[in-house]
């Protein structure tokens, strides 16, 4: 199967994002999810790891089946609390399985740690450690925040930071959620002109219910909320059907805004909602479900 990066060269490549249960909860429905999103022929299917590896063993079985129903699968994987001997074990496990694309993320740190009590202290040393040990075997994505990554201080920081997982081997980017698509155009030109050259898989939330959209925007990632998004929460600030509906419609109109720009990849974060995303889908016409 060819790499995701073969696919951004001839055109834009669409994928979802998903996430394991949690322990005590059961596969199948997530596995029902999945057999939706297949009729939507995806370029790949990325499958979040959870801060610490708490849920690494779902992790690799969610891949596994991605793979084993013959799409492409891309694992998240992060440095937390992962020493060098468990990574090499894990990263091997996963090419074993069928899966050679990977998110290298240094991950959200849980509350309380100082740093990631593991090998590696960010992102950068994770893609150069893929790289030194398994040469070309995995095609290596890294995360962009358009909006700079909440801890770092300044956006010039934070780009020469993104470079140095570019200098260290990544093959494209996969972004953080943006709703503000001025401020995504401006990333775009001070990353260019950084020397940063690799796709851009851009990150799109959808907009479904308000309390998440506010909860994701501003206490999880410090993203901003513009004015067209702040209008479709005041009006249907007490009605949640009714801001479905609308928040729908602005996930659409967002695909075609990135898609506008030129971007390589789109990526839904599908939060394990088939039938939302069928709706995004097939409003957008971006692709239809095979019968
Ligand atoms: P890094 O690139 O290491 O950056 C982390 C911070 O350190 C930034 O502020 C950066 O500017 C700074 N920095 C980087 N390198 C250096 C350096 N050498 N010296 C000093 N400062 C430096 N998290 C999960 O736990 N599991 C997931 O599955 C997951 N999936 C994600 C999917 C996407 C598409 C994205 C965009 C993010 C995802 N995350 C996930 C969140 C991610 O782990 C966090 O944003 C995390 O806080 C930073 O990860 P990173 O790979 O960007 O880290």
């Amino acid at each position: 199967m060819k790499s995701v990066i073969d696919i951004m060269k001839e055109r834009t490549s669409f994928s979802f994002e998903v996430f394991p249960p949690k322990a005590e909860q059961p596969m199948e429905p997530l596995l029902n999810t999945l057999d939706e999103l297949y009729q939507f022929d995806p370029d790949f299917i990325s499958c979040t790891y959870g801060a610490g590896g708490s849920n690494a063993g779902r992790n690799v079985e969610i891949c596994k089946a991605i793979a084993d129903s013959g799409h492409r699968a891309v694992t998240h994987f992060t440095c937390i609390g992962n020493t060098k001997e468990k990574m090499k074990a894990e990263l091997q496990a996963y090419l074993d399985n069928g899966v050679n694309h990977i998110l290298a993320l240094r991950g959200d740190l849980p509350a309380g740690w100082e740093g990631t009590r593991g090998d590696f202290n960010y992102a950068n040393e994770l893609v150069a450690f893929i790289r030194a040990e398994f040469g070309d075997q995995f095609t290596i994505a890294m995360a962009g925040d358009p909006e700079k990554h909440i801890q770092c201080p300044t956006f010039e920081e934070d780009i020469a930071h993104l470079k140095m997982k570019q200098d260290a081997g990544a093959d494209y980017i996969m972004t953080q959620l943006c709703f503000d698509i001025e401020q995504f155009k401006r990333w775009v030109d001070q990353i260019r002109n950084a020397g940063i050259t690799l796709p851009i898989d851009v990150g799109v939330m959808p907009v479904l219910n308000k309390d998440a959209t506010i909860r994701m925007a501003l206490s999880m990632n410090g993203c901003s909320i513009p004015r067209d998004l702040a209008e479709v929460i005041s009006k249907y600030y007490n009605d949640p059907e009714g801001f479905k509906e609308a928040g729908i419609d602005y996930t659409v109109h967002q695909l075609y805004q990135f898609i506008g720009e030129g971007v390589e990849g789109i990526h839904l974060y599908a939060l394990n909602k088939s039938a939302a995303v069928s709706e995004i889908l097939t409003r957008s016409g971006l692709r239809t479900k095979a019968e």
